[in-house]
């Protein structure tokens, strides 16, 4: 079956084919470990997710590459400010080393929360020093480069198409000038490698041919990727406010030392906004899969809610949203549970939710598909085998769902003990007095074959 994706770099949708029949080479930018991942970085993890598990759907083998950013990142994206590693130490009182082994190993953790598929590979930009080192003294081989007081930059003027990624109005800028440039040559003109301050010690910092410092932030991207998947490959992806910096830099360094486009497709989420403005993890309106847990909801909860939202949107955060998307997520559990063991799985239903999600990640129809599924009167073990295939893509844990194991209070189950004694002795009046005793208490007696069930009544929260 055809895959159809959105590719920005063209701004169109087009059909997806491997470069290498069979494979697929992904690079998806990771996060930077200064500060817990937000939900909203996550709704990108999780459009990224969903696109490997597409592919693996249509049955192609794809090799995941995930960086994380734990040096060079810098407070402002025009490379300005303080390193965003050490900053977070200032706040934190810890080493700059320290805080990114913490919350790498957190944003691993919300990784399995989401159930998002961990990387074929993980790359930290901090064990690819040398790697980086190398692909600037390519850049500057070719001619691309110049030396500042703090930095070694790239020179965006010596390439014909930089930023047509963005559609970026290059001269535009130029006559401006509204960005804060330093020494840089031409607004754009971005760092490959900033020097250390000459007055203090960097907690992160090596030796290079130009001098003691650190990689600037775009060039780990160029460098991993092409180690691990080559310097041309089949998709790149990443959130939106990628696209008009990292993305179009990540670019103009692989085309300036390999002379290659980077990647085939280029993929970008769109955010997620609280009160119409970006969730950021430095705007302070930020909220975590932890947040989302305290209050009760299962994190899967969050993937459901993102599922609702075609990726290339951006989507408003709400507490009633999110209720929502639990409450349908319980819904669709409870069915498939009760559904039983698995069958054979419906084809016509299996490739009405492929068309979906090969269509560009359509998941708004891929989730009606599944609840026309649930509506339809197709065997239950049928109904099984087919979510099973959904939930490939869907990544709900829709198979290994079980209603939770309710705690009765012992007082309740010793009255349901004394009312199966007065049935037992046909005193009816006792025993529906008892059975009343239990209702008022917020519980409720199900008499089967097996002997009585009991269960806390569902109750209605006001909002
Ligand atoms: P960072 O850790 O800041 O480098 O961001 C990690 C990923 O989350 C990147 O792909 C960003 O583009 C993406 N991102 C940042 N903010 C948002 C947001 N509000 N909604 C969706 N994605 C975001
Ligand atoms: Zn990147």
């Amino acid at each position: 079956m055809t895959i159809f994706l959105y590719d920005t770099y063209t701004r169109s949708l087009r059909e997806f084919e491997p470069i290498e029949p069979g494979e697929v080479g992904m690079y998806t930018c990771g996060p930077t470990v200064y500060d817990y991942a937000h939900i909203g970085n996550l709704r990108t993890y999780i459009f990224e997710d969903i696109l490997r598990r597409t592919l693996e759907l249509d049955g192609l083998r794809v090799r995941h590459v995930m960086n994380i950013t734990d040096v060079g990142h810098l407070v402002s994206d025009a490379d300005t400010g303080e390193d965003r590693m050490e900053k977070g130490s200032r706040r934190t009182g810890m080493s700059a080393w320290q805080i990114a082994e913490l919350y790498t190993n957190e944003f691993v953790a919300d990784l399995r929360r989401l159930n998002i598929l961990e990387p074929t590979v993980w790359c930290k930009a901090t064990d690819h020093i040398q790697e980086q080192i190398d692909f600037i003294a390519c850049i500057e081989a070719r001619g691309f480069t110049y030396r500042t007081p703090d930095g070694i930059y790239f020179d965006t003027s010596k390439m014909n198409d930089y930023g047509y990624l963005a559609r970026l109005d290059v001269e535009g800028l130029q006559a401006g000038v509204r960005i804060e440039m330093g020494e840089k040559r031409h607004p754009t003109d971005f760092a490959l490698w900033k020097f250390s301050p000459p007055d203090s010690k960097r907690q992160m910092e090596w030796d290079s041919p130009w001098g003691v410092g650190f990689p600037g932030w775009h060039i780990e991207c160029s460098a991993m990727s092409a180690k691990y998947l080559g310097p041309f490959f089949d998709i790149h992806c990443g959130g939106e406010d990628h696209i008009g910096v990292h993305h179009s830099n990540e670019i103009a360094q692989t085309e300036a030392c390999y002379g290659t486009r980077l990647a085939n497709f280029w993929m970008h989420g769109y955010f997620l906004q609280i009160d119409e403005a970006r969730m950021g993890k430095s705007a302070g309106n930020f909220l975590r899969v932890q947040t989302l847990m305290e209050r009760g909801y299962d994190p899967l909860a969050w993937r459901y809610f993102c599922l609702n939202a075609n990726y290339r949107t951006k989507l408003n955060f709400s507490w009633e949203g999110v209720d929502g998307a639990a409450t349908s997520l319980d819904r669709l559990r409870t069915a498939v549970y009760e559904w039983g063991e698995p069958g054979i799985a419906s084809d016509e239903y299996v490739e009405k939710f492929r068309e979906a999600v090969n269509d560009d990640l359509n998941m708004p129809r891929a989730l009606a598909v599944t609840w026309e599924l649930v509506k339809s009167d197709q065997e239950p073990a049928v109904k099984k085998a087919t979510i099973l295939v959904f939930d490939r893509v869907l990544g709900l844990r829709l198979g290994e769902w079980q209603p939770p194991e309710e705690v009765i209070p012992a007082e309740i189950m010793e009255i349901v003990e004394q009312r199966q004694l007065a049935r037992k002795e046909k005193r009816w009046q006792d025993a529906d007095s008892l059975r009343n005793l239990v209702t008022e208490s917020g519980f409720e007696i199900e008499d089967t074959p097996k002997g009585p069930r009991v269960k806390r009544k569902k109750q209605i929260i006001p909002q």
